[in-house]
């Protein structure tokens, strides 16, 4: 079987890494990659927004599957456009990632269904948003209804915060994506992760994760794409995952199905455990990123049958498999970031970073140059260890940072520092 990856980060690079090990696979080809993908796949310089040149090049190179990693082509279409070219295609059709380009799409299910998440209401007027905003006092949350890249959101703590943040989206702050808002009940808790893999009737759960998204120690500074994550999440017990099953992702998978919408392929809910139970944050219609490696590291299962069993809706004849060890991953990233990443610096002793127990090494905005590793993004590596416990799987990681050699990098020192604090007690 001949597959092409959409993507180049360190999710697709663990993507590619899983489906290059399947007996399955004939061929793997990934547009646009990044220097580590070429270890698993061919990279192919595709235009993946020009969806004919992604079809011409489907039939031309024989490909019987395409895996979407990231959310943009999902929301363009692109594999509504490459069924309708009859090939394969993994991920949300356009009508279907709704859940994740609109916030007020998703709470409004979420309403119809009974789905529970916190109070809210839509708004195009900063004056009727305001209102609202004084009604319910602060703490309150203010987001831009479409993708702004993880930074439409605003918790604010006082009113005057929710009116200025009002204000920024609505004066264009995020363009389109904040022509209308979402106002919602601030919810108290702890934060987890949880995947699903759907064919729009069966759902398989995935597995579970909580990341690091501000940019230093202790959890300060801007938030990033994500610094470092680690599965299973604690707080997600068993009861407490079939409890989401039950109340949040089977509502959800069977609402979109009967509204026209089915949803397939991974679908991330983003839950706040609070004290009456799991409630919505958010929906993403991918893998994490930087969860899907901690994810690929714990998959005992042939990624590339699941994804087919699910593509062909199947998935009630599937059986996923997990190593019982938690998985840790620790985002390098370029000096700059998440401003302006110094981009060029070589990277060396990633061999001997991968030699450590446990240890995979993956990369998002590498570059090959010869033999030779430079850093071409923001996020550049993903040190992925697993252990028996969180906190070897966190020694692991670090060991293997500290082989890497790279004078422009930085990470944070603390991934999985609730999950460790928990173990030593
Ligand atoms: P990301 O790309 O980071 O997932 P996003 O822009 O899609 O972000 P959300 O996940 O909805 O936005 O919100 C970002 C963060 O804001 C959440 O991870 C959570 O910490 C916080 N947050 C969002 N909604 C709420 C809420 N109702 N109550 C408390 N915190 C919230």
């Amino acid at each position: 079987m001949n597959v092409l990856v959409i993507g180049s980060g360190g999710r697709e690079h663990a993507l590619c890494w899983k489906l290059a090990a399947s007996p399955v696979l004939t061929r793997l080809i990934c547009a646009p990659g990044n220097g580590g993908i070429a270890d698993d796949a061919e990279c192919v310089a595709l235009d993946v927004a020009d969806h004919a040149a992604v079809v011409a090049f489907c039939r031309g190179e024989g490909v019987d599957l395409v895996v979407v990693g990231p959310e943009a082509p999902l929301v363009a279409g692109l594999v509504d456009d490459l069924e309708a070219a009859g090939i394969r295609a993994f991920g949300p059709s356009r009508a279907a990632s709704e859940l994740e380009a609109s916030k007020g799409f998703t709470k409004d299910l979420c309403r119809r269904h009974g789905i529970p998440t916190g109070d809210y209401e839509r708004f195009t007027d900063a004056a009727a948003a305001k209102a609202y905003v004084a009604a319910k006092g602060a703490p309150i949350v203010v987001k831009a209804d479409g993708l702004a890249a993880g930074k439409g959101v605003t918790v604010a703590r006082s009113v005057e915060a929710a009116n200025a943040a009002i204000d920024e989206a609505f004066g264009g702050r995020f363009g389109a994506a904040g022509a209308e808002i979402v106002v919602e009940e601030y919810l108290e808790g702890e934060e987890a992760s949880f995947f699903v893999l759907t064919d729009g009737r069966n759902v398989l759960p995935l597995a579970t994760a909580q990341d690091h998204k501000p940019v230093g120690d202790g959890d300060t500074g801007p938030n990033t794409g994500g610094m470092g994550a680690y599965s299973p999440a604690p707080v997600m017990t068993q009861a407490m995952c079939e409890r989401a099953m039950r109340e949040i992702i089977e509502p959800t998978v069977h609402g979109m199905a009967e509204e026209g919408r089915p949803f397939r392929g991974v679908l991330y809910a983003g839950l706040m455990i609070t004290a009456q139970g799991p409630k919505l944050i958010e929906y993403n219609i991918r893998f994490g990123d930087p969860e899907c490696q901690v994810l690929m590291a714990r998959m005992k299962s042939d990624l590339l049958l699941a994804i087919l069993a699910a593509v062909d809706g199947v998935l009630d004849k599937f059986d996923l498999r997990w190593i019982d060890d938690p998985a840790l991953v620790v985002v390098m990233a370029a000096n700059g970031y998440p401003g302006d990443p110094k981009k060029g610096g070589e990277i060396r002793g990633l061999a001997d970073a991968w030699a450590v127990d446990g240890v995979t090494v993956f990369h998002a905005g590498t570059k090959r140059e010869g033999d030779r590793f430079l850093a071409n993004g923001g996020r550049v590596l993903g040190i992925t260890a697993t252990g028996p416990t969180v906190t070897e799987a966190q020694a692991r990681a670090y060991r293997a940072v500290d082989l890497i050699d790279w004078p422009d990098g930085f990470c944070r020192r603390d991934i999985g520092w609730r999950a460790v604090e928990r173990e030593a007690r």
